[in-house]
């Protein structure tokens, strides 16, 4: 089955791929090769060739190519073409979907669900492509008309996680595009299929319309990502990964003045207050907690519970996580696939020994799987307090539970942890809710009631706080970082009066 997909998606299982798209050129001079594992099985998929310095430099030269045309094309026509992905991307869904599950072993559903994401993105930006507004500001100053507008911005770098190996690529390019910037791309050196796969599908679209060299593809390792955050020629850099990676692409990028987008680590709680509908709070703990084996930078962290309920709550989520059976993601029924490499599963043994050390009792799970692939159990540890562990954002799928007395303390306890992407309170009490979402309540880029914490919709802003980087992608008016503001003052009269009152006459 696997093969047909990968041929039908232009990926070769026996030869390396070609791992650089560089507008209409495709091939990799650097002779280095990365392989794409299967993380169900550990085995091997297919080779790709990574990118050396001057295949970079043909990438980053093809992107300002395109730049010098895209930017003055008007933005609805720049929507078309988007509109043109967006039904490349529909036809190409269960593949990409499978291509997914397959390279990031997500289970099938959330596989569809990422492509589903992207083609939502592309609808997105088409509509914003004629929305792209700009204030009119009343002028002090008489006959002068005062106003601002939004200009293209330069290719954008954007690199991205193994986690969403295709759906934070298109947040970025699906905008970029309609913003009038092309965009030069590093996935994660786990995911280079899942990329040039997409790759494929964009340049057919692209390609016979002459603009192959808006979305450029350059896979590699760390150091690419650092070519990328140093180069001047890339005014934005968007990146998405753990925060020792945002720190040291924030640091490289402000270094030149450059702009960065970051979309960093969470480590995101759910309070469960005394009044809230346990029924509906279990269902939104399991898949918060465990769905895409806890590899979700919104995935739930900290259950944090009403002391009155804990010892009603918890039992019942035990059983719940009892009853779901790990297995290969592209089977029917299966909620639980593996972690995506050895180096996940044992970051995921060492958590659970520090939290046993630091006082937690694991309520189920706590170990590997013995089969072949990166399997664990989803894990439960109760703890009696925020230790370190706790703070720490670890990528499995491990669940501590804190209970607490009373609301303050419970949103103390939520922010008291250094990163801030994702939150959620479950309560039937609209007070409750209410301080949760006031400017005393969480501290997080999101915050949704009687929501769990992972599963954001497109249409709003996505991002966090504090050490998740501050920035935010997707929907609402996201798309401003991706241009440059311009205020315009216009004087249609025939005298020239000054600001603030200003004389200045000889
Ligand atoms: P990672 O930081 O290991 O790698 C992410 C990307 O950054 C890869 O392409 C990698 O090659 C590149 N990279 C690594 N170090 C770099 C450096 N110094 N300079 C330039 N590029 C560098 O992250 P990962 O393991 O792929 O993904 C998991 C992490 O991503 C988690 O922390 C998760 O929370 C986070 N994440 C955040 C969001 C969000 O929107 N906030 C979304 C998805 C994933």
């Amino acid at each position: 089955m696997f093969e047909e997909v990968l041929s039908r998606l232009g990926i070769d299982a026996t030869n390396p791929n070609p791992g650089v798209f560089a507008g209409a050129w495709s091939d990799s001079t650097s002779g280095e090769t990365l392989t794409s594992v299967n993380p169900a099985t550990g085995e091997p998929i297919a080779q790709v060739f990574t990118a050396s310095r001057p295949d970079y430099e043909r990438a980053i030269e093809s992107a300002r190519e395109a730049f010098a045309a895209w930017r003055i094309l008007p933005p609805p026509q720049r929507g078309e073409i988007v509109r043109q992905i967006g039904n490349a991307l529909r036809e190409a869904k269960d593949d990409l979907g499978l291509l997914v599950t397959l390279e990031a072993g997500k289970i099938r559903s959330e596989g569809l669900g990422e492509v589903q994401e992207m083609i939502d993105m592309c609808d997105f930006a088409v509509g914003l492509s004629r929305q792209l507004y700009g204030l009119t500001i009343a002028s002090e100053r008489p006959s002068h008309r005062m106003f601002e507008q939004w200009q293209p911005l330069g290719p954008v770098g954007c690199i991205t996680a193994f986690n969403f190996p295709v759906a934070v690529w298109a947040w970025n390019a699906a905008i970029a595009l309609v913003c009038g910037n092309p965009v030069v791309w590093k996935p994660s050196e786990l995911t280079p299929l899942t990329a040039i796969a997409v790759q494929r599908i964009v340049n057919r679209v692209l390609e016979p319309q002459g603009w192959a060299g808006l979305l450029n593809l350059v896979v590699g390792g760390r150091e690419v990502g650092q070519w990328l955050a140093a180069d001047e020629r890339l005014p934005l850099i968007s990146a998405t990964g753990s925060t020792a990676m945002g720190k040291s692409v924030a640091t490289t990028v402000a270094g030149r003045l450059g702009r960065s987008l970051l979309e960093l680590g969470g480590n995101n709680g759910l309070i469960v207050t005394e009044s809230a509908n346990l029924d509906l709070a279990l269902r939104a703990v399991l898949f918060a907690a465990v769905g895409t084996a806890g590899q979700r930078c919104t995935t739930l962290r900290r259950l944090i519970v009403h002391r009155s309920v804990v010892d009603r709550f918890v039992p019942r989520l035990v059983q719940a996580y009892r009853s779901i059976q790990p297995g290969s993601p592209w089977d029917d029924g299966v909620l639980l696939g593996p972690l995506v490499r050895e180096s996940a599963v044992e970051q995921f043994e060492s958590a659970v020994a520090a939290a046993k050390s630091q006082g937690g009792e694991v309520l189920c799970g706590g170990r590997r799987i013995d089969r072949p692939g990166y399997y664990v159990e989803p894990t439960i540890i109760r703890m009696p307090k925020q230790s370190e562990i706790v703070k720490r954002e670890t990528f499995a799928p491990i669940l501590y539970v804190l209970a607490y007395d009373s609301l303050d303390n419970a949103i103390a306890l939520h922010n008291l942890v250094p990163q801030g992407l994702s939150s959620a309170i479950f309560t039937d009490r609209f007070q409750d809710a209410e301080r949760f979402l006031s400017a005393l309540g969480s501290d997080c880029g999101i915050a949704n009631v009687n929501i769990g914490t992972s599963g954001a919709e497109i249409g709003g802003a996505f991002g966090g706080e504090k050490e998740t980087g501050g920035g935010r992608e997707a929907g609402s008016d996201a798309w401003k970082a991706y241009m440059r503001r311009q205020t315009c003052t216009l004087n249609y009269g025939d005298s020239l009066p000054l600001a603030q009152g200003v004389r200045f006459e000889v």
